[in-house]
């Protein structure tokens, strides 16, 4: 069984976002925990766990298929060790956060080199492989303290893969299974799969064949027993841009077909798939439109 929704707004507080996932039909839904722009947020209060709770289960959303996404601020393989420090910080509050709301899922990308290499130099592609190497190790290492701070909760840390704009990692598969390899405790971690990123990353899904082979790969660099969810989205950059900019559903260079082919792939069962497509107005018949395209066998 499939389970659509959205990354809806928390704004109110946390215990408005099962409310807006149920405006709009949704059986799943993401959320940020903070103000996803801010470093501190004053901790969550009682009374507001309590509502979200109560709100949650009114909605009939299972715990789940909720997938909370960290602040936008966090750089886990941030090179300066000050700012390093800030974003683990900041990671393990989001990590109780999400467990105070009875949450078992946090998504988080995985992080940024910042390092800068002219694209003349001569040593480019030594220098970024190694900037990428370096960074790739310092987020598994942030996975693991983090894991070792909240070793009491049942959290997973869920790697978005990204679009591999600027100097995010994230954008190949190799990428994933290379963190997942370094974490200690493998059933902390999790991966979420971004349509947009998938694509613009320069994996198609365009086509059966494309679809078949980019799950292939995924299947063999990182393993769908850790796929925790997907986000669903359709792309205004073309393949392999690596660019990140989301489109509604069919208006982009991705097209229906993808989203037809995820519908009716059984590997994408029981998990949340959440749409972060730009216009929420028309949310609630992506939603729709998603259930229609799946097929009577
Ligand atoms: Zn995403
Ligand atoms: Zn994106």
């Amino acid at each position: 069984m499939k389970f659509v929704g959205a990354h809806v707004s928390a704004s109110g507080g946390v215990d408005n976002a099962p409310l807006n996932a149920i405006k709009i039909g949704a059986k799943a839904f993401a959320l940020f925990t903070k103000n996803q722009r801010q470093w501190v947020a004053k901790p969550l209060e009682e009374k507001m766990i309590e509502s979200f709770k109560a709100n949650l289960k009114k909605s009939g959303i299972e715990p789940k298929y909720v997938l909370p996404h960290d602040s936008y601020l966090i750089n886990l393989g941030n090179p300066d060790i000050e700012k390093l420090e800030k974003s683990r910080e900041a990671f393990i509050d989001e990590l109780i956060r999400c467990d105070q709301l009875g949450l078992k899922l946090l998504n988080f990308h995985p992080g940024s080199h910042l390092v800068k290499v002219g694209k003349k130099d001569p040593e480019y592609a030594d220098k970024i492989m190694e900037a990428e190497l370096n960074c790739l190790n310092l987020i598994a290492e942030s996975m693991n303290l983090a894991i070792e701070a909240t070793k009491d909760l049942d959290v997973k840390l869920v790697i978005e893969n990204t679009a591999g704009q600027g100097t995010n990692l994230g954008y190949k598969f190799e990428h994933l299974g290379h963190l997942i390899n370094k974490v200690e405790d493998k059933s902390r971690v999790g991966v979420c799969l971004d349509t947009c990123h998938t694509f613009t990353s320069g994996y198609d899904l365009r086509t059966l064949e494309a679809y078949d082979k980019t799950m292939d790969e995924f299947e063999k660099l990182v393993g769908f027993e850790y796929l925790c969810g997907m986000h669903i989205n359709d792309s205004k950059p073309k393949l392999g841009s690596r660019v990140d900019r989301h489109h509604s559903l069919g208006e982009g260079e991705i097209g229906w077909d993808a989203f037809r082919f995820i519908m009716n792939d059984s590997r994408m069962d029981g998990i949340p798939l959440v749409l972060e497509t730009i216009n929420s107005d028309i949310w609630d018949r992506e939603i729709e439109a998603l259930y229609n395209l799946i097929e009577e066998v």
